[in-house]
Parts: C-alpha cells; sequence; structure tokens
C-alpha cells in the first residue's frame, strides 16, 4: 500500500478514476497473423531451416508452416549466445517483428521469440516502469472497484476492456479508440472531476435566515423585472433562507442585464439585518449608492462609505455601500449578508481581504453573493457550480440595438462622417488604442500618436489611460461635457455613459473576445442605437467576423472557448491549452450534465 501511494504521487494523482484515465498508449498483440502484411507487425509461427553467421551478423532463414511453407530470412544485429542457441537448425518460434520484403524475399529484421501467443498486452506510457504502472493498474482497476466509484456497467465494460483487452479489435477500429470508448472516457473524466470538486466545498451556518419582504421594493419599481432576473431573486431568497447552510452564489450576467435589482432585492430581503455591498470603484460604488436611494423604499437606510466620502452614517444604516475602503474599517457593523459587485474586477489581494469580511465570528458565517458581469460558458458554469451556487442571467431587459463590423483603412474616411453625425446628434464616441506610446511591435497608432489627429478636428476631446491617476476625474467630466473619449483598453470605464453610441476599438484582433465585449458592453447602455467598430489591418480575420454576429455574452464565452483552444493567440500570449484530454468543454456540455445528475447534483446545480 505504502508502495503503491509512492507510485500515485509520481503519477500526480489522486483518485481511483485518475488511474483508470491513465490509458494504454498502444497494445503488444501476440495473435498469430492470418496474413503476410508487408510493413506491419506480425507474429508467426516459424521452424528454423537454417543459421549462418556472416561479418559478425547473425543470419537465419525461417519456413513459414502456415503460409505454405514460404521462407523468411532475418538478420540479428545484436547477438548474444544465446541467440545462437535459441535459434537452432530445427527449432519451432512464434517470432514477431515488422515484416519486409527484399528482392522478392520476406524479411524480419532481429524479430523476438514470443512465449505465449494470443495475447493482448496494453503498453503504458508513464513516469513509471512499466512494470510498476502495470502492478498498480492490476491491483486497483477491477470491476469492483469501478462499480464502487458510481460507474454503470457500460462504463466499467469500457475501462476494463481499454485495460485488458481480448482482442484488439475491443478498444480499435480502423486504428483509433472506438466512439463509444471516446464517450465513455469523456463521461468519466467529467464525473471524477465533479465528484474532487464536490469533496472541497464546506458548508457552514449562517449568521441569520434572511426572509425580508421585498414586495414594496418590486412594486415601486418603474418597470418590470425581467423573468430571470425574478428568477434569479428566487434563488437567492431561497439560499438567505437558510439558517443552516450560508449562502455562497455566483451570479453572472452581461453588462446590462440588470443585476443592480437583484442586489437590490438581496438587501431586502436581508432586512431586518444589515448587509454590505462593495465594488470595485468610487464611481461604481456611487453609482450603487444613488441607484440604492431611488429604488429602494425610503424606510432603508443606506449608506456609503469610501475614501474621502461619506453618506449616511454606516454604524447604523441597513445597507452599506463601499468601495475597498470598507475592508480597512475596524467598527464596521456585522453584517448577515454581503455582496460584491464586479468582482472579476477585483485583485487577488482584495479577494483575500474580502474573505475577512464574510469570516463572521465563529462558525457562522454571512451569507456571500458575488456578481460578475464576466459571462462564461454553460459548460463551465456547471462544473464551477461544485464549488459554489451559479446563478446566470443570459437575457437583457431591453434589447440591445448595436451594430458590430470589421473596417480597415479603406473604411476610414465612413467612419469618420459616423462619428460627425453621432457628434451632431449630441452623442458621444469612444476610441481604444492598444497603447499610450508608440512602438515598434504594434502595426498600429498609439493614443499619443493618434492624439492630435482628433484633437484638431474635434471639439472637447478627452484623454485617459490606466495609469492616468485623473481618470475618475476625467470620466466625469466627459460625461457631462465631452464628445470623444480616447482610451487604452485597460481603462475600466466602470460608469455609465448614456450618450455614448459609438465605439472604435484599434487593432481589434489582438484582444481577446471576452476583452471586445466588454467594450463593446459600453455603448447603448439605455437602448440607443449604437455602433462597434473594429479596426484591424486584417478584417478578413474569422474570430472578428464571428464576434460581429452576437451580442450575447454567453455566446461568445463560448466561441472565446472555441478559439482558445485551437490555439489562437490572444491578448499577446498563447492560451494555455485544455484541461481536459477527452472532455472538450465546447461541445459536452450533455456529457456534463449527465455526470452532474449521475452525482445526485440536480438540487445544486445552476440556474438559467
Ligand atoms: P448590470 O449591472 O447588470 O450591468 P444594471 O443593473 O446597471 O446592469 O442595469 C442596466 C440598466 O437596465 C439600468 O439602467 C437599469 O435601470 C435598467 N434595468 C434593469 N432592470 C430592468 C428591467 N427589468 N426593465 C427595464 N430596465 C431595467
Ligand atoms: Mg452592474
Amino acid at each position: 500500500m505504502e508502495e503503491a501511494k509512492q507510485l500515485f504521487k509520481k503519477l500526480k494523482i489522486y483518485s481511483l478514476l485518475d488511474l483508470a484515465l491513465i490509458i494504454p498508449q498502444s497494445y503488444n498483440d501476440t495473435t498469430l497473423s492470418t496474413a503476410l502484411e508487408i510493413g506491419k507487425t506480425v507474429t508467426l509461427e516459424a521452424k528454423v531451416i537454417d543459421s549462418a553467421v556472416r561479418n559478425g551478423k547473425l543470419r537465419v532463414t525461417f519456413e513459414l508452416p502456415s503460409f505454405h511453407g514460404r521462407r523468411l530470412s532475418s538478420l540479428f544485429f545484436r547477438t548474444t549466445p544465446y541467440h545462437y542457441k535459441l535459434f537452432e537448425v530445427g527449432s519451432r518460434h512464434y517470432i514477431q517483428g515488422k515484416l519486409e520484403v527484399y528482392n522478392g524475399y520476406l524479411q524480419m529484421p532481429q524479430p523476438r521469440s514470443v512465449k505465449e501467443i494470443g495475447r493482448v498486452t496494453p503498453k503504458y506510457k508513464t513516469v513509471l516502469k512499466e512494470s510498476e504502472i502495470r502492478s498498480l493498474i492490476e491491483a486497483y482497476i477491477t470491476e469492483k472497484n469501478l462499480f464502487d466509484e458510481g460507474l454503470d456497467s457500460k462504463e466499467v465494460g469500457v475501462l476494463m476492456r481499454l485495460h485488458f483487452p481480448n482482442s484488439i479489435d475491443d478498444v480499435y477500429s480502423e486504428g483509433s479508440l472506438k466512439p463509444e470508448i471516446v464517450r465513455v472516457l469523456k463521461f468519466v473524466e467529467a464525473y471524477n472531476h465533479l465528484k474532487k470538486l464536490r469533496g472541497k466545498r464546506i458548508a457552514f451556518p449562517a449568521i441569520s435566515a434572511l426572509t425580508g419582504d421585498i414586495t414594496p421594493f418590486v412594486e415601486g419599481l418603474p418597470f418590470k423585472l425581467t423573468e430571470q432576473q425574478q428568477q434569479t431573486i428566487a434563488d437567492i431568497r431561497s439560499d438567505l433562507a437558510n439558517k443552516e447552510r450560508a449562502a455562497k452564489r455566483m451570479i453572472v450576467g452581461d453588462v446590462g442585464s440588470g443585476k443592480t435589482m437583484v442586489i437590490l432585492a438581496a438587501a431586502m430581503t436581508a432586512l431586518p439585518h444589515k448587509s454590505i455591498l462593495m465594488a470595485p470603484t468610487s464611481l461604481l460604488a456611487l453609482q450603487l449608492y444613488e441607484e440604492a436611494c431611488k429604488h429602494l423604499p425610503r424606510s432603508v437606510r443606506v449608506a456609503l462609505l469610501m475614501q474621502g466620502k461619506e453618506e449616511g452614517d454606516y454604524h447604523d444604516a441597513d445597507f452599506i455601500i463601499g468601495t475597498h475602503a470598507l475592508l480597512y474599517k475596524e467598527d464596521l457593523p456585522q453584517a448577515a449578508l454581503v455582496m460584491v459587485d464586479e468582482q472579476h474586477r477585483f485583485g487577488t489581494v482584495q479577494r483575500q481581504m474580502l474573505e475577512a469580511l464574510v469570516s463572521g465570528e465563529g462558525e457562522e458565517k454571512p451569507h456571500y453573493l458575488q456578481f460578475s458581469a464576466t459571462p462564461i460558458p454553460r459548460t463551465q458554469a456547471m462544473m464551477e457550480s461544485e464549488l459554489i451556487d451559479v446563478s446566470l442571467i443570459t437575457t437583457t431587459p431591453f434589447d440591445k440595438k448595436v451594430s458590430t463590423k470589421v473596417i480597415g483603412k479603406p473604411e476610414f474616411p465612413v467612419l469618420l462622417k459616423h462619428i460627425e453625425t453621432e457628434i451632431s446628434e449630441n452623442h458621444q464616441v469612444l476610441i481604444v488604442y492598444p497603447l499610450v506610446e508608440e512602438s515598434s511591435e504594434i502595426p498600429y497608432q498609439s493614443l499619443d500618436e493618434g492624439r492630435a489627429f482628433w484633437e484638431k478636428r474635434f471639439e472637447d476631446v478627452y484623454v485617459t489611460h490606466g495609469k492616468d491617476k485623473q481618470k475618475e476625474d476625467v470620466l466625469l467630466e466627459f460625461r457631462e461635457k465631452g464628445n470623444i473619449l480616447l482610451a487604452t483598453t485597460v481603462v475600466e470605464v466602470g460608469i455609465s455613459l448614456p450618450r455614448l453610441t459609438l465605439i472604435v476599438i484599434v487593432g481589434a484582433e489582438r484582444l481577446g473576445l471576452a476583452t471586445l465585449h466588454q467594450l463593446r458592453g459600453r455603448v447603448g447602455r439605455n437602448g440607443l442605437e449604437s455602433w462597434c467598430y473594429l479596426f484591424s489591418n486584417v478584417p478578413q480575420n474569422e474570430r472578428l467576423q464571428k464576434f460581429c454576429q452576437t451580442t450575447n455574452g454567453f455566446d461568445i464565452a463560448k466561441l472565446d472557448l472555441k478559439f482558445r483552444s485551437s490555439g489562437d493567440i490572444v491578448d499577446g500570449t498563447i492560451q494555455s491549452g485544455q484541461k481536459f484530454k477527452w472532455l472538450d468543454m465546447t461541445e459536452d456540455e450533455a456529457v456534463i450534465a449527465q455526470a452532474k445528475t449521475r452525482l445526485g447534483a440536480l438540487k445544486l446545480g445552476i440556474r438559467n
């Protein structure tokens, strides 16, 4: 056992199914061949009729009784006395080797003498010795063990055949693994992964069960909540009502899918207990605070807490909204619900500090909700929902009227005209450059180089970028007075710019689809007709063309995955390859669903 443990460690595997998924690289088949296939490895019955040494090499001539006594000659380059003895004239053998033909004579260089015929022996390619891996497989891969893992008889059958085949035809057809075997391997891979994740989630009791009434809030809204907003709120309410288990849920919805309303409904549910909401920037915190004041009933006490600005008294507020300044307040009251908006924009350090915020006192923890505007493929959400519950909001309250076009240099004059039109209608334009300063590595203008052109032609051109300390002030001023904003991709435009109707992304093919989607999400926030121009030197780029055809972030996440797994270079780095050997995260949603069902996961499943 101890020995096996060491070997598992060397193989870097942690479960029985990890071992079962190490499948043979090839098989050695000693079934007697029924045909003399030139160029193939064959196994033949053979009788030695001559044996001679020339220039230190042993030449043995065989006769093949199963093939009308045809002759075959073999040359042994590396010989030992053992070979001379073994291949004595008159002796009979089963020989295995590659069959060749030379001047019409059959040849088999350096054949092996096979003791037992009719055996199929798997060959594994691992860091272990052949004998070590084989002893592990023989000891652990048994029908009983596989059934105990929760596999069904078909899956057990397939794995047993892979590791202990009776014939090569059990495993391969036309030189590749049979489709039904691949299908089982996909399933086992998904199932094994989910099973490991499931063991990792620890449930803590909640500080309180939260069941506050949300009707006063819902009825006060100037619009009806969308189906998916309602569904997500229902998911959350059922989480929060549970005292036994503190909620841990991620709500993923595209920019503009109306997550703020879900946040406010959660804060209502927490009443009369306190809730805290943290946002990544002051602008966003301020915006959330304004919306909370606007939509929550007057009786709810809302406070804002950020560096250099506080509204209301957070000590006795029902709902505290703030930035990471929250993390440094030592007298922050204990909340029964903690929420984080745009959680994808927090750094690792802040995320760790957040843990402290939700650590609670003793065993009991506040309910915890994370909101993210980075859509993830459904397959990934299904996997992640083992660790954290997931709600997906895949629709938006109103259809966004955004047309996306890939353009190149020839279309520039048309673009210029269009920009003039938008500005004349009191709309705003955002132009995104790949870099602040000139670089020889990028075949596009930088912000610094492009700037003069716009400033000469247009009034009220604003400029900002990621490292700009005045960024937030520039954005606020631009929102009120600007025509054109020049920025770089790293600039996180955290506020909504309702008059923004046209965005130009320079060198778009250099960016990942997720990034392009985030940028495009800046325009048309309030239902105004909008345009996204992808300026590129390679306008026929397939990824960009596909991107133009959809505005749904979840479809884009799936597309992104597809292009990534095909090894596309995105954002200047090669994306790390597939995490799974058999499972295809772009295609195998049904397999993952099946694996989740097998684990009895329906109760914990994601919803959308
Ligand atoms: P997100 O945070 O998901 O990006 P927001 O919560 O900021 O989106 O909502 C975007 C806009 O949609 C806001 O102006 C908001 O008032 C509006 N909105 C939200 N829900 C609805 C709804 N059900 N019907 C109409 N408009 C809505
Ligand atoms: Mg939001």
